[in-house]
């Protein structure tokens, strides 16, 4: 039989899932719905519930908006900016006290390893408050020499948007909780965020530290409900004043169109369908595992993923026999097995959309080298699949999968990559992409020729607090991270005086 290492629930999440329903935080406290209304979350791995929570709606909205006005127009006017870093400071500490148990939850309520949630998920995310914690005391106005009189003295402010509403996708629950929150907060706003409905209980763990740190009641409300709900609640709310969106494009238009009744500020980050390119003078030691991690990392379910592979003719049946050796040994399982590289998806809904997908990839003509059924199980497994024979048109090499999925198709210009650009270029979405050469001048080339927000040269999924991310196209607009992420959450005040 093969060996398992299932971890042992921590004790705080063993605590934290069996005390009643889970309840909304707002005004800096826990409640409960308007309405009473609950809803279930369920693990991927088993279908289980593990757990219910509180439905927020319109109305659970607009009272998050009013404790968030109260706090906007009180207490947190009072906080000095070196005081808003150390509470984020102060928060990133006690994620870091309490990481093993949101690793944990991140893993039930998601269904990814525990290996990416220890790993990537929870590090990423304490390190992002640290980041912003470092730019509350650096959001600076200038003083300007104008020429419109001498004894006119003119400057800037770089003032908080005000009320801001936030709503997050499923696949990086916390993760995009903290990119959403760490430089609203930096900048001194207040906050209404709305987990996705398939895992909500991440971000409920969040918002008990959040009040442990001692940020002043109704800065961060944190909510959880239905997008068509409570999600349009926040994005048609008047006395919002923003709202930042991750999840699907087909979503992001909605939002856009409804943000518009009061000319709420909008930052999309949207889908993609992210071209890699593995060029004939790879170095294939990195190509290979990096290609596979590209599409495979976090069950493809991920907005940038490698899901467009472009292998050189002259090492295409080479690179794709190493990929499908290694994809078809990824050990898939239960993400609180320590042994999982590959988990289930988030819901039966993802399951049943990424079966189709296998399936239409077969009637239009492509062939799984590995993968290619879901697995029959009580859980959503879909096993790492590798289709070659893709064409550019079909569906499987247009669409976004959101699934361990890869199209992989050949190509081969390799002194001319007019071509290959052209193939790279041609959706409409323009998230990310990856290059692997070893040729320099080629590599800064395609690198500026490719319609991407990020492209990853000779690496894959690398992230930093401090390099923005965001889309090209379809992907969306607006840059979250690093300094340019201040941008979306502070508007520029001009000051005249006439000292006459
Ligand atoms: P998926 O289809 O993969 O679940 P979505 O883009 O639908 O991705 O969801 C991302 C986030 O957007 C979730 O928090 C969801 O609740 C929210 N959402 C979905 N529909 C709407 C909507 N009409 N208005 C506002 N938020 C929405």
């Amino acid at each position: 039989m093969e060996k398992t290492t299932t971890v042992a629930v921590d004790s705080r999440v063993e605590v934290f899932l069996h005390d009643g329903p889970k309840k909304l935080f707002i005004g800096g406290e826990f409640v409960e719905s308007l309405s009473g209304r609950t809803f279930d979350t369920t693990n991927p791995a088993t279908g289980e519930v593990i757990t219910t929570v509180y439905e927020a709606d319109k109305e659970d909205v607009s009272r998050a908006v009013e404790a968030a006005e109260r706090a906007l127009k009180g207490s947190w006017s009072k906080v000095t900016a070196s005081e808003r870093g150390k509470l984020l400071w102060k928060l990133a500490d006690l994620m870091e006290e309490h990481a093993e148990a949101l690793a944990q939850l991140e893993t039930l309520d998601n269904g990814k390893p525990i290996q990416e949630t220890r790993h990537a998920d929870i590090p990423l995310a304490i390190d992002h408050f640290r980041y912003y914690a470092g730019w509350a005391t650096k959001i600076h106005g200038e003083v300007i020499d104008n020429s419109a009189g001498v004894n006119l003295f003119t400057y800037t402010r770089r003032e908080p948007v005000g009320i801001v509403g936030q709503i997050i996708p499923w696949n990086f629950p916390l993760l995009m909780a903290t990119w959403k929150l760490g430089a609203a907060l930096a900048t001194g706003n207040v906050v209404i965020l709305k987990t996705a409905e398939q895992t909500p209980l991440s971000a409920i763990y969040l918002a008990e530290l959040i009040q442990e740190a001692g940020f002043p009641e109704g800065v961060v409300n944190i909510i959880t409900g239905y997008g068509p709900t409570a999600g349009a609640a926040i994005v048609q709310h008047q006395r919002i004043r923003k709202v930042a969106f991750t999840g699907s494009t087909e979503v992001g238009k909605v939002i856009m169109q409804q943000a518009s009744s009061n000319l709420k500020r909008v930052s999309l980050e949207l889908g993609g369908k992210s071209p890699n390119i593995i060029f004939p003078d790879a170095d294939f030691t990195k190509a290979i595992p990096g290609a596979l991690m590209g599409i495979f990392f976090n069950q493809g379910q991920v907005c940038c993923a490698g899901s467009r592979l472009f292998v050189h003719k002259k090492v295409f049946d080479n690179v794709l026999s190493d990929m499908t050796s290694y994809a078809s040994k990824l050990k898939q399982g239960p993400g609180m097995d320590e042994s999982t590289r590959i988990g289930p998806l988030v819901s039966d809904k993802q399951f049943t959309r990424v079966s189709n997908y296998l399936q239409r990839g077969v009637e239009e003509g492509a062939s799984p080298l590995t993968g290619g059924q879901p697995l029959d199980t009580n859980g959503f497994f879909i096993p790492p699949t590798i289709f070659a024979d893709v064409q550019d048109h079909m569906s499987i090499a247009r669409e976004e999968i959101f699934g361990p999925v890869v199209a992989a198709m050949p190509f081969d210009d390799e002194e001319h990559i007019t071509d290959i650009i052209r193939r790279a270029n041609d959706s409409e979405y323009g998230l990310a992409a990856g290059v692997w050469t070893t040729d320099i001048r080629k590599a800064h080339k395609v690198a500026h020729a490719l319609e991407a927000g990020t492209v990853w040269v000779n690496c894959y999924n690398a992230f930093d607090a401090a390099v923005p991310f965001g889309g090209y196209k379809q992907s969306g607009f607006g840059r979250e991270m690093g300094s340019y992420a201040l941008e979306l959450y502070t508007q520029v005040k001009s000051i005249w005086i006439n000292l006459d």
